[in-house]
């Protein structure tokens, strides 16, 4: 334990003080805040699609732009898999977790069709 830790822990004061600073800075500061989040949020995202598709493709029709792709559940446990990870965003997960298995690159397009149709109608004909 380290002493600031035990500081933050003990002293109420320090913490409040501690706290609102952080928050005076955030605030004072959140436009950069918002930029180094969404900076972070777009590299992550590029890794987990290179990861995955190491040809920064859509696995199904091809798609290689990657403004359309996205990270798909192979096992359609997207919505299941959201709640586990909370609000965790969920390309940094990936890229803590070490890149699980069961994840693959879709484009929106082939990523709604499997949602709605089971498997995406580019691959094979499923009821309408
Ligand atoms: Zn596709
Ligand atoms: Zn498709």
């Amino acid at each position: 334990m380290s002493r600031w830790k035990d500081r933050y822990r003990n002293d109420n004061d320090f913490k409040r003080e501690h706290n609102q600073q952080g928050k005076k800075w955030r605030l004072n500061n959140s436009e950069k805040v918002k930029e180094t989040a969404r900076k972070i949020k777009q590299s992550n995202r590029l890794l987990v699609i290179n990861h995955y598709s190491k040809e920064n493709k859509c696995v199904c029709c091809g798609e290689s732009n990657i403004k359309f792709l996205t990270i798909d559940h192979i096992n359609n446990n997207g919505a299941e898999h959201r709640k586990q990870i909370k609000n965790d965003h969920l390309a940094g997960w990936l890229v803590r977790n070490n890149y699980p298995e069961g994840f693959q690159i879709l484009c929106w397009n082939c990523n709604e069709g499997k949602k709605i149709y089971k498997i995406c109608p580019h691959k094979g004909d499923t009821y309408v």
